[in-house]
């Protein structure tokens, strides 16, 4: 395994010039992504900042802050998306993607019944057309960053 062959690590590798949709939040630890090739609107991935490809091999420290990582950024999808919740999930099976990345998706109040739970990895690999594209992650970056920092809402 190289660096090379691990999406996560080539993305930390540029981490000085990545986009806002692949790096809404930081920490020493964790960094947080919008997911690759999703129909879903804030779907993302939360990424230790080091190669780690089982969740036991996570270091104590990075442990305690995936704890707060996953509820932090829960509310703020929450808030900027609307979402009843949100699911958190953890797999790295696919081909280049082994590094250890905890999907946390927005689960809408209108999600049709079929993509609930397991089936909401229907809407993670979709055709072109029905992509998040760009632009729009980057949008959804922008704001959940603004939900992160406290910034004032308005009613
Ligand atoms: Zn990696």
């Amino acid at each position: 395994m190289t660096i090379a062959d691990c999406y996560a690590c080539r993305k930390e590798a540029e981490f000085d010039e990545l986009p806002p949709r692949e790096c809404i939040a930081f920490d020493r630890h964790w960094r947080a992504a919008h997911a690759l090739g999703t129909a879903v609107h804030g779907w993302l991935v939360l990424l230790p900042r080091r190669h780690v490809t089982a969740v036991h091999d996570l270091t104590d420290a990075e442990a305690g802050a995936l704890g707060v990582w996953q509820v932090v950024l829960s509310r703020a999808l929450r808030r900027a998306t609307g979402c009843l919740k949100t699911y958190v999930v953890q797999f790295a099976e696919a081909e280049g993607f082994a590094h250890v990345h905890f999907h946390i998706v927005p689960r809408m109040p209108d999600l049709p019944a079929e993509h609930r739970g397991p089936g909401v990895f229907d809407l993670l690999r979709r055709p072109e057309q029905e992509r998040v594209t760009a632009q729009e992650a980057d949008r959804m970056a922008l704001a959940l960053r603004a939900e992160l920092h406290g910034k004032p809402r308005a009613r």
